[in-house]
């Protein structure tokens, strides 16, 4: 398909997840303008990145750092675009999350942390984070276990340490539930983040926690309503992935 037409398609799409973003954001009372919505291109080919682009979208979600830096570096610098990381980055590939990306949402262990830390003290800059927790429970998910509140105080000493790195700017809180069918199943693991936000602003009051980067394409109107101001959308958008 010619990029024209497929940019065509996707700013169609692109502009009604956009309109039920804003249309959520007032049904629960909260500004349209405080909730983001990222535009996820994982294993999508540059065809569709560029059509993307020219759809007029500026925030983007990527999962593989590699495969993202490539993209990033074939579209070329003159456009506008924010890129984001929303993957488990493994430890080795700290210094390309510290160059390349705009926010890292999913941070998900100390000992990434302190390469990131270090990373972007060489590249100058202090780079934006939300923490990564695992509130289902589930072996495949990433993040710091907080499924039981009473365990939530086990990860206090690492997020503490993690407050001290001068080259880490924490914003929030990322989390991705279980897959449901019916969204509102998800409900209780936003309501969950939202409430573990609150427990670590009363831990740590000098940081803001204002970001909670949850919902994707089948459950955002709900994750909105709990209080997302981020929310990752990838297939409502961009049809299937390529396997
Ligand atoms: C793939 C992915 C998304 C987007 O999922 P869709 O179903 O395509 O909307 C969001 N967040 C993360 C962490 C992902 O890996």
């Amino acid at each position: 398909m010619p990029v024209d037409t497929l940019a065509k398609s996707i700013r169609i799409r692109y502009q009604a997840i956009q309109k039920e973003v804003d249309e959520a954001a007032r049904g629960a009372g909260r500004n349209p303008d405080s909730i983001k919505l990222l535009v996820v291109t994982k294993k999508q080919p540059l065809s569709i990145l560029r059509a993307t682009l020219a759809a007029g979208v500026e925030l983007l979600g990527e999962n593989y750092p590699e495969e993202a830096v490539s993209k990033k570096q074939a579209l070329g610098a003159e456009n506008k675009v924010e890129w984001h990381m929303i993957g488990h980055v493994q430890s080795r590939k700290a210094r390309l999350v510290a160059e390349h990306f705009a926010l890292l949402h999913s941070l998900d262990n100390l000992k990434l942390a302190r390469r990131l830390d270090r990373f972007s003290a060489e590249f100058g800059r202090k780079l934006p984070v939300l923490l990564e927790f695992n509130i289902s429970g589930e072996a495949s998910k990433s993040g710091w276990q907080a499924s039981d509140k009473l365990n939530w105080d086990h990860f206090l000493p690492e997020i503490g340490e993690i407050l001290t790195f001068e080259n880490l700017d924490v914003q929030g809180l990322m989390t991705m539930p279980p897959f449901f069918k019916d969204a509102e199943l998800a409900r209780p693991y936003f309501r969950q983040l939202r409430e573990l936000r609150d427990y670590l602003s009363l831990q740590y009051p000098q940081v803001k926690w204002e970001q909670l980067s949850m919902g994707t394409s089948g459950d955002f109107r709900v994750a909105i309503e709990e209080g997302a101001t981020y929310v990752r959308v990838g297939q409502a958008i961009l049809g299937a992935r390529p396997i």
